[in-house]
């Protein structure tokens, strides 16, 4: 199956000029998903994770049935003021400002193997804070595995680990 059949793509979302590439399409479409959970499934096993790290929102979408699926437990990563309790935070740069993840303070345990899964890999700002605040956190943060990659951004240069990616558009 050709997943990026199932993708939408439209134009100046969130901004003229942005092409959004919506997965909104691929989620409604039982089969597409399932074949979608299937492919990332397959690439993130070998990885022997024992977590699956989502980064919010949409990585939720992937990683919490991927872990299901995978036997393995789910952790989140969120924006500031979601998580409660005691976090580990870290501030990132954006084109425009800075955002945060955050973790909470006991979410993994030293030396524990995660995957860090995203919705679409694009500049790889959001996925390289993800693995820095993993690793904060004691985390042996093994791979990463995404829907979308927009390979003409280059995103995975940054990352440091290898990123199993299902679609690219360059
Ligand atoms: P990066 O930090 O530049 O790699 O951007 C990746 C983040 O932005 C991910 O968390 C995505 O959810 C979001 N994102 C950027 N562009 C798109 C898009 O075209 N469709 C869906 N999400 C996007």
């Amino acid at each position: 199956m050709d997943l990026k059949q199932h993708i939408r793509s439209i134009p100046d979302f969130p901004k003229p000029g942005v092409m959004f590439r919506d997965i909104s399409t691929l989620l409604r479409d039982a089969d597409a998903w399932q074949v979608a959970l299937g492919r990332l499934a397959r690439a993130v096993a070998p990885g022997r994770p024992d977590l699956l790290a989502g980064v919010e929102s949409r990585g939720f979408l992937l990683a919490a049935p991927l872990a299901s699926k995978l036997g393995c437990g789910f952790v989140m990563l969120r924006k500031p003021g979601k998580l409660p309790g005691r976090t580990v935070s870290l501030t990132y740069e954006l084109e425009y400002g800075s955002d945060s993840l955050h973790i909470q303070e006991d979410a993994i345990e030293p030396g524990q193997r995660v995957v860090v899964v995203d919705d679409l890999l694009a500049t790889g700002g959001t996925l390289a804070a993800a693995i820095k605040l993993l690793q904060k956190v004691g985390a042996d943060v093994v791979a990463s595995a995404v829907l979308i990659e927009l390979g003409f951004l280059n995103g995975r240069s940054k990352l440091g680990i290898p990123v199993t990616a299902l679609v690219r558009y360059d």
